[in-house]
C-alpha cells in the first residue's frame, strides 16, 4: 500500500466529463489499496475570467479580495471531483486550503507555502479510506485568516507541497501531456519526452517559462525529496503510461550537455540611453525599482563613444513594464539619461542542461546559429547550467526550433 498525492490540472477538469474520466484514474489507485489525496485546479479559462471580473470591479484590486475572488475556481472543482467519486462507489470528502489547514504567507496572490497540517486527512485514510479533494492553488494567512492564492499555476505547489506533509510516497502531476518534453510540444512537433529530468534543470526549465509546472513546485519536490511525476490524464485509467519522473542528476544514466529549450513571452526590455558613467549609477536605476518589487532580469551595460556615458538595457516582467517606466520617469533628474527606450515585443529564449558545466562553447554555438537565421540578439545572460538570449517575439518559434535541432533535441 502507497499513500498518494494525484493533481489535476484546469484542461483534465475543464468540463464534468472530464472530471468523470480524472476519477477513474483515482478509482484506478484506490481500487490498488492505496491511500489517495487529490488535489484539483478550477475548470481551464476560469481562473483567468475570475480575475478579469476582480480587474472589471476594481483596477487597484485589494489583493485580499482578489484571492477570495480567485480561489473560488478550485472550490467548485473540488465539490464536483467529490461527487464524481461518491457516484463511483468512493468515500470523497472535498477540502479547502482553509480546512486543511495549508498556511501560506500574507504575499497575496503570490503567497508561499509555510506549512501544511495533513492530520485531518490521514484520519480520514484510517477511518475509511477516505479520499481526500484538496482544493489547490490556496491557502490561509495564520495571522489574518484570510484566504490566500499562491500564484497563478499554483495548484501544483499545492500538490508537492501537500504530498510532503502527508508524507505520500509519489506525487503524480496529471495535465495535457504525456510528460516533460525537451521544449513545449505545442511549439516544437519535434520535441521529445524524457523519462527523466533532474531537479535542477526543471527549475531552471520552469523558472525560464516552461509553465508545465510552476517553479516552486519543483523547489519543494527537491527541498523535501518528494518523487513527483508529470503524465497525462488523457491516457486510458487502466492502462496509463508513467509519465516523465522529477529526479536527482545521479539518477539520470545518459546525460546530454543540453536537455531542454524554454522561451518566456513575460519579459520587456527597457533601455536608458546615454547616462552618466560614474559610480552609483546603478544603484540610482535598479534601487528604486527594487523598491517597488520590480524583479530586474537581463542585464547588460555598453560604453558609448564618448566614454563618459553608457547605454542600460535590463528586461522587467511584462506586468511591470509601465509601472518601471513611470518611476524611471519620475527620477530622470536624479539619474541624468538622455532617453528612455522601452520594447515589449520580445521573448527570452533560455537552453538547459547540467552538461554545461563541463563543456565549454555551448552558448556560442547557439549565437551562430541564430545569426545565421538572421535573428538579432538584444541581450545575453549565462548561469552554470544555463544561458538566455532576448529576441524580437516574432522569431520565437524559429529561435526555439533552431535551437532545439542544434543541441541534437530533435525526436527522430
Ligand atoms: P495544467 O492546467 O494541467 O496545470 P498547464 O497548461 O499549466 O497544465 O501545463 C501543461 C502545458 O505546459 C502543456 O500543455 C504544454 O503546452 C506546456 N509546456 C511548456 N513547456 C513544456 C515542456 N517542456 N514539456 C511539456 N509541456 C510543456
Ligand atoms: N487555477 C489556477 C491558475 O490558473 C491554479 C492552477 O491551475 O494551478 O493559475
Ligand atoms: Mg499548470
Amino acid at each position: 500500500m502507497a499513500r498518494l498525492v494525484m493533481k489535476f490540472g484546469g484542461t483534465s477538469v475543464a468540463t464534468v466529463e472530464r472530471i468523470k474520466n480524472a476519477a477513474r484514474h483515482v478509482k484506478r489507485e484506490f481500487d490498488a489499496g492505496h491511500e489517495v489525496a487529490v488535489v484539483v485546479s478550477a475548470m481551464s479559462g476560469k481562473t483567468n475570467e475570475l480575475v478579469a471580473w476582480a480587474k472589471e470591479a476594481a483596477p487597484n484590486y485589494d489583493p485580499a479580495e482578489y484571492d477570495v475572488v480567485v480561489a473560488s475556481g478550485e472550490q467548485v472543482t473540488s465539490g464536483l471531483m467529490a461527487l464524481a467519486l461518491q457516484e463511483m462507489g468512493m468515500p470523497a470528502r472535498s477540502w479547502q486550503g482553509w480546512q486543511i489547514p495549508i498556511y501560506g504567507s500574507d504575499a497575496h496572490s503570490a503567497a508561499r507555502i509555510e506549512s501544511v497540517d495533513g492530520a485531518g486527512i490521514v484520519a480520514g485514510f484510517d477511518r475509511n479510506r477516505e479520499i481526500a479533494v484538496c482544493s489547490g492553488f490556496q491557502g490561509i494567512n495564520p495571522r489574518s485568516h484570510r484566504i490566500v492564492t499562491l500564484g497563478r499555476g499554483g495548484s501544483d505547489t499545492s500538490a508537492v507541497a501537500l504530498a510532503a506533509g502527508l508524507k505520500a510516497d509519489r506525487c503524480d502531476i496529471y495535465t495535457d501531456v504525456d510528460g516533460v518534453y525537451t521544449t513545449d510540444p505545442r511549439v516544437v512537433p519535434k520535441a521529445r519526452r524524457m523519462d527523466k529530468v533532474s531537479f535542477e534543470e526543471m527549475l531552471e526549465m520552469a523558472s525560464l517559462g516552461s509553465k508545465v509546472l510552476q517553479v516552486r513546485s519543483v523547489e519543494i519536490a527537491m527541498v523535501q525529496r518528494v518523487p513527483t511525476y508529470v503524465r497525462s490524464s488523457f491516457d486510458d485509467p487502466d492502462n496509463p503510461n508513467p509519465g516523465t519522473l522529477i529526479c536527482d542528476e545521479d539518477d539520470i544514466v545518459e546525460q546530454q550537455i543540453v536537455t531542454g529549450i524554454a522561451f518566456s513571452r513575460d519579459e520587456a526590455q527597457i533601455t536608458l540611453r546615454r547616462v552618466a558613467d560614474k559610480p552609483g549609477v546603478a544603484a540610482a536605476i535598479f534601487g528604486p525599482l527594487a523598491d517597488a518589487n520590480i524583479n530586474v532580469d537581463m542585464i547588460i551595460q555598453v560604453v558609448s563613444d564618448d566614454q563618459a556615458t553608457t547605454d542600460i538595457t535590463f528586461t522587467v516582467p511584462t506586468g511591470d513594464f509601465e509601472r518601471a517606466k513611470a518611476l524611471l520617469e519620475s527620477k530622470h533628474e536624479t539619474i541624468a539619461y538622455q532617453s528612455l527606450q522601452g520594447a515589449t515585443e520580445v521573448v527570452k529564449i533560455s537552453a538547459i542542461g547540467v552538461g554545461m558545466r563541463s563543456h565549454a562553447g555551448v552558448a556560442a554555438r547557439a549565437f551562430r546559429a541564430l545569426a545565421e537565421k538572421g535573428i538579432n540578439i538584444r541581450a545575453i545572460t549565462t548561469s552554470e547550467i544555463k544561458f538566455s538570449v532576448l529576441i524580437d517575439a516574432a522569431y520565437t518559434e524559429l529561435a526555439v526550433r533552431t535551437l532545439h535541432s542544434l543541441y541534437g533535441l530533435d525526436a527522430a
